[in-house]
This record gives structure tokens, C-alpha cells and sequence, in this order.
């Protein structure tokens, strides 16, 4: 059986002394970015204050979402996180501050709650979300990466009428945007599902997600890509950048300087940290998540379901059972918390069977890195002619990963880029 914390990151070896194209992070925006510039011919290293290849991906549901179209930003948001604090039931809690930088935060997310903003970033997240479900599979099947993937689709069941009534018009919304979906009732969705309970009044499923496991998917592209000259340098910081004439030239790491000539951050949640060392201010906050990894139970679900009235996600990845859930605000740490996973499993089990006892073998927690306005942040640095983002993906960093990829390598190459790239700017939080 196959441990989720058993791939490995390479071994570390000493830092070189300068790359074509450093990337800052080695979390899976990084590595997308690392294939895409490699398959450019550049010479990339990839440096990580930690692993490579585990970052905020590794334990995470391992769902490519076309579907998650709509921002996290988006109207009725906000009153929804209110009741869920009060039911303490989830899906979000916000960690109370007064850092003012948390506050304007909250400010802007709240100023984005609107359907006007929702309209748009909708547009920008779907188009996104095909290409890169279609690079991923691409890359995947090219590279034959071994990673359970599996184009099932994402079941969406509900137990609650209301909420289930108020998820057919996030169905319409979703089929809007292109995305194709089948819906059932109670009868028909256990027939899909039989190990959803009675308790669930029906759902859809969207049928171009796809699921794998997040792991095995990163270790795969860092396999193909040491064989192709990228190096690869774990436990190795950024602390500072050495600039000139409008340039960074090196990168300060805890192990030596390295120097570059193009830069890509894919820090992250932890980007505002790195881009402030360049005096810059890209307004990302830690969304805390929680995955409690089993074996695959004699009963449980065959297929990728969001329970989407109890917030969480239960999947199968290959001989293993996922459970995972939960979006703390601004919590900037890794700690698991045993609490938060007892009521992600509760809220499982509220709507699927399972055997009494599970085989529990991770707990895992990671940090989705949230902007104000749902989108994530690829494009040159405002102020730096040689430093390029790739961060603020949120709960879409495994769907969003490869097209970022792309876009990244033909920015620092200066090609057309295949998507128009306003959307995404950093300037845009100017
Ligand atoms: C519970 C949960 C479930 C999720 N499920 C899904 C899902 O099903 N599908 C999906 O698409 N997304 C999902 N996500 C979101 C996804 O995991 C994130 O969007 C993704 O991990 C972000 O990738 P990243 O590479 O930008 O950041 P990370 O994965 O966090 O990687 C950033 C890396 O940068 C490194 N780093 C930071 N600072 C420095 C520094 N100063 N020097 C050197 N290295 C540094 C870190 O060590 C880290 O390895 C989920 C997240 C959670 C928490």
C-alpha cells in the first residue's frame, strides 16, 4: 500500500552558483512552472525553504476542478462564513486581528462579494480551468506519470433541501460557464454513489473534473525533471534578493547566493514575506485546510464527492480514502489540528458510509494562498524587470498548476501568451 507521505523529495544537494530562470518554491505551481520553462530549454533551479514537491499540495483533496469557477470572492459569501462560525460546524473560520494588512485584506474580499466581480472572475477561473485540465492530462499521459488519475468527474450531493435547491443554480451558473453537468435526485444519486446515506436529498456531478493523488502527480513531474538537467535544492531559503538597475541580480538563500537571470515566486502563502523584500505588497492570506488520509475502508465511496452542505471533500485515491475540509483565515502554520479533523470526519460520515473503524494514515493540514478577489497572481513584477508571480491560487492550485506553467514560461520567454493576462496582474492591488 502506498503511504501518502512516502514520496520523497530529492536529496539535498549543494546550491549552484546561477540558473537561467530560478523559482522561489517548490509546492506544485513551482514544479508546474519548473516543466513548462525547462521544456523552453531554459536552465532552472528550484529552490525550497522545505521539501520539494509537498508544499500546501501534497495532502490536499487531489480534485482538477474546471467546475470551482466561482470566486471565492462571490455574493452571499460572507453571510455564509458568519453562519457556519456560529454553527461551528465550518467551513471557515476567521482568525480575529487587527493587522492592518489582514484588515484591508477583508476589506477588499468583502468589496469583491459582488455579482459583477463574481461575473468576471468566473470567466477568468473557467478559462483557466480547461486549459489546464487538459495540460495536466497532457502532461501526465506524455510523461507517464503515475498518479491514479482518473477522469470521473466531481459528485456534488447534498442532504439539506435548501442548500441543494440554492446548488441547482450554482449547477446553472456552472453550466454557463461550459461546464457539463448530470443531475439527480435521491434515488438516482445513490445509484451512483451507494455509499451516500438516506440522508441525501440529490446532487450533480460535473463531469469534467478529474481526481489524483497530489503527491505522486508532484514527485512524477520532479522525476522527469532531474532527468532533464533541473536542480533541484530542498531545505534552502530565500532570505533576501541582490538588486541593481531596476533587476534582481542574486538570490539570498540560507545555503549561498545564487544568482539569476530571471526570477518566478511561487511562494505561496507565504509570498507577502518574500514580496516585501522587493518592497512590494501582493495581498495574499493562509486559508488553513485540514486532509485526514485512511485506507481504503471495505465501505466507502467509489467516486470524488464534495459533500457541499457539510463542506468537505471524501476521495478515493487509489488504495487510499481522502477526507479533507475547512478554511481558517490567516493561520500561518502546518500544524494538523486533531479537532478540526475529528469534525471534517464527522461531517463525512454525516453523509457517507464508512466503516466504524478506519486505518488512519496521515494528518495532514495546508494553506491555500487566498487573494482578496479569488484570482490567482501571474505576471512580471511591477517593480522588477526580471521577476515574474506565480502565486494566490487559493483552493485551485493543483487545477490552475499547469496552465500557470505555461503562461509563466511565456512571459520569461516573451512569447504571446495564450490567455490575456489583465485578470491576474499583480499591479491589480496597486
Ligand atoms: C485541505 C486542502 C485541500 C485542497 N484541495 C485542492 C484540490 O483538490 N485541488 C486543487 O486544485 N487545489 C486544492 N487545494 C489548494 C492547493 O493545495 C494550493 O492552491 C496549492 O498547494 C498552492 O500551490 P503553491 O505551489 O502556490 O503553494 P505551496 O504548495 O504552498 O508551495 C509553496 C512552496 O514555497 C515554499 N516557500 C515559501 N517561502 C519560501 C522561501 N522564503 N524560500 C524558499 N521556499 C519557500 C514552501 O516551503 C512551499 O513548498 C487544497 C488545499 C487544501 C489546504
Amino acid at each position: 500500500m502506498s503511504h501518502p507521505s512516502s514520496e520523497g523529495s530529492p536529496p539535498v544537494i549543494s546550491l549552484p552558483r546561477r540558473a537561467d530562470v530560478a523559482v522561489v518554491g517548490g509546492g506544485v505551481v513551482g514544479l508546474c512552472v519548473a516543466y513548462e520553462m525547462a521544456a523552453h530549454g531554459r536552465q532552472v533551479v528550484v529552490i525550497d525553504g522545505g521539501r520539494i514537491g509537498r508544499g500546501s499540495a501534497a495532502g490536499n483533496a487531489g480534485l482538477i476542478t474546471p467546475s470551482h469557477l466561482i470566486p471565492m470572492a462571490a455574493p452571499g459569501v460572507m453571510s455564509g462564513v458568519v453562519r457556519g462560525m456560529i454553527r461551528r460546524t465550518g467551513p471557515v473560520t476567521v482568525r480575529p486581528s487587527i493587522d492592518p494588512s489582514y484588515l484591508r485584506w477583508m476589506v477588499r474580499f468583502a468589496l469583491n462579494c459582488t455579482s459583477r466581480a463574481a461575473h468576471a472572475g468566473a470567466i477568468a477561473l473557467s478559462t483557466l480551468g480547461f486549459l489546464s485540465a487538459d495540460l495536466a492530462v497532457q502532461w501526465i499521459r506524455r510523461e507517464g506519470i503515475e498518479c491514479s488519475y482518473q477522469k470521473s468527474g466531481l459528485l456534488y450531493a447534498y442532504g439539506d433541501p435548501a442548500a441543494f435547491e440554492a446548488a441547482r443554480h450554482e449547477a446553472d451558473t456552472m453550466e454557463r460557464y461550459g461546464v457539463t453537468i448530470e443531475r439527480y435526485d435521491a434515488a438516482e444519486i445513490r445509484e451512483q454513489e451507494p455509499a451516500l446515506d438516506e440522508g441525501v436529498v440529490g446532487g450533480f456531478r460535473c463531469l469534467d473534473d478529474a481526481g489524483l493523488d497530489p503527491a505522486r502527480f508532484m514527485s512524477g513531474i520532479v522525476s522527469v525533471l532531474a532527468e532533464r538537467g533541473v536542480v533541484f535544492v530542498p531545505q534552502t531559503r530565500l532570505l533576501d534578493f541582490r538588486t541593481s538597475d531596476g533587476g534582481v541580480d542574486r538570490l539570498v538563500t540560507a545555503r549561498g547566493d545564487l544568482a539569476a537571470d530571471e526570477v518566478v515566486i511561487a511562494t505561496g502563502a507565504w509570498t507577502p514575506g518574500v514580496a516585501a523584500l522587493l518592497g512590494e505588497s501582493i495581498p495574499i492570506q493562509a486559508g488553513k485546510g485540514y486532509s485526514m488520509t485512511v485506507a481504503a475502508p471495505r465501505q466507502g465511496p467509489r467516486n470524488n464527492i464534495l459533500l457541499g452542505d457539510r463542506w468537505v471533500a471524501v476521495n478515493p485515491i487509489g488504495d487510499l480514502l481522502r477526507m479533507s475540509g475547512w478554511l481558517e483565515l490567516g493561520r500561518l502554520d502546518t500544524r494538523p489540528s486533531l479537532r478540526r479533523l475529528a469534525t471534517v470526519e464527522a461531517n463525512v460520515r454525516s453523509r457517507v458510509r464508512l466503516d466504524p473503524e478506519l486505518t488512519v494514515l496521515e494528518r495532514w493540514a495546508g494553506l491555500r494562498p487566498v487573494t482578496p478577489d479569488g484570482l490567482p497572481v501571474i505576471g512580471r513584477s511591477p517593480g522588477w524587470r526580471n521577476v515574474t508571480y506565480a502565486v494566490g491560487h487559493g483552493k485551485l492550485g493543483l487545477s490552475h498548476g499547469p496552465v500557470t506553467g505555461r503562461l509563466v514560461a511565456q512571459i520569461v520567454c516573451d512569447r504571446p501568451t495564450d490567455l490575456e493576462l489583465d485578470p491576474f496582474s499583480p499591479r491589480r492591488f496597486r
